[in-house]
């Protein structure tokens, strides 16, 4: 099985798509992260992605599709794998299908209002080293500005600064949200409400994918 996680910057994808991966067993694959990780290790393919990170376009397909082909080459892939950031444009759901059909897919659209979206994106701090993630309004670290984990600064995503907001937001709405219909039309596709907590997010996904996966497609493809 496939599930693929649609919805704006800010939505929640990766909160989402973290439960799920406890949940399921199955990866949680960010193409957000696996280009970041790319950069930080200073591969052929990061490299490339360096310069067109940050600013709020989207990386060119290929090199993204050369790090998730790697990725979904890996074992732990081979039942299911959840996947948030990927695609991102027509063009890349088209290949992912090449690459990949066969697979029983299910799309959820984890949709919230812009002014919760931007108000999560610029409230969001990370930890430079061990990556954990916090938001200044609903998950504080014990000490401001410092994380609860290993104790290192926090910091600001370089594109959640509120001059980059309003691109991200520009391509999400002109690349990403046409995927909406074309899954909507192929009828794997389910709404979700994003705007309240990341539990009332998660319990209607985790609905419909306990209903799936009790139809025995755990341990299929
Ligand atoms: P968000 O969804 O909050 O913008 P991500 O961490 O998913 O953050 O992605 C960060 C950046 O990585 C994006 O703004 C984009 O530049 C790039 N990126 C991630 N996934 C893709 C993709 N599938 N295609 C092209 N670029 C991508």
């Amino acid at each position: 099985m496939r599930v693929i996680l649609l919805g704006a910057p800010g939505s929640g994808k990766g909160s989402v798509g973290e439960r799920l991966r406890e949940a399921t067993g199955f990866p949680w694959i960010s193409t957000g992260d696996l280009l970041r990780e790319a950069v930080r290790d200073r591969t052929p393919l990061g490299l490339r992605a360096e310069s067109q990170l940050g600013k709020g376009g989207l990386v060119d397909d290929e090199t993204v599709l050369g790090l998730l082909r790697e990725r979904l080459s890996r074992p732990d892939c081979r039942d299911g794998y959840i996947l948030d950031g990927y695609p991102r444009n027509l063009e890349q759901a088209a290949t992912l299908e090449k690459l990949d059909g066969d697979r029983p897919e299910i799309v959820f659209d984890i949709d919230a209002r812009e002014d919760v979206v931007v108000r999560r994106l610029s409230s969001r701090r990370i930890c430079p080293s061990c990556e954990a993630i916090y938001n200044t309004i609903s998950k504080r670290p014990k000490k401001e500005g410092v994380c609860d984990v290993c104790g290192a600064a926090l910091v600001q995503r370089t594109d959640d600064r509120a001059e980059i907001i309003p691109e991200r937001m520009r391509t999400y709405r002109a690349k990403t949200e046409p995927l909406v219909s074309h899954y909507a039309a192929r009828g794997t596709l389910h709404r979700i409400d994003a705007n309240g907590t990341i539990e009332e997010t998660v319990r209607p996904i985790q609905a419909v994918l306990d209903g799936l996966l009790t139809k025995g497609s755990r341990g299929g493809r």
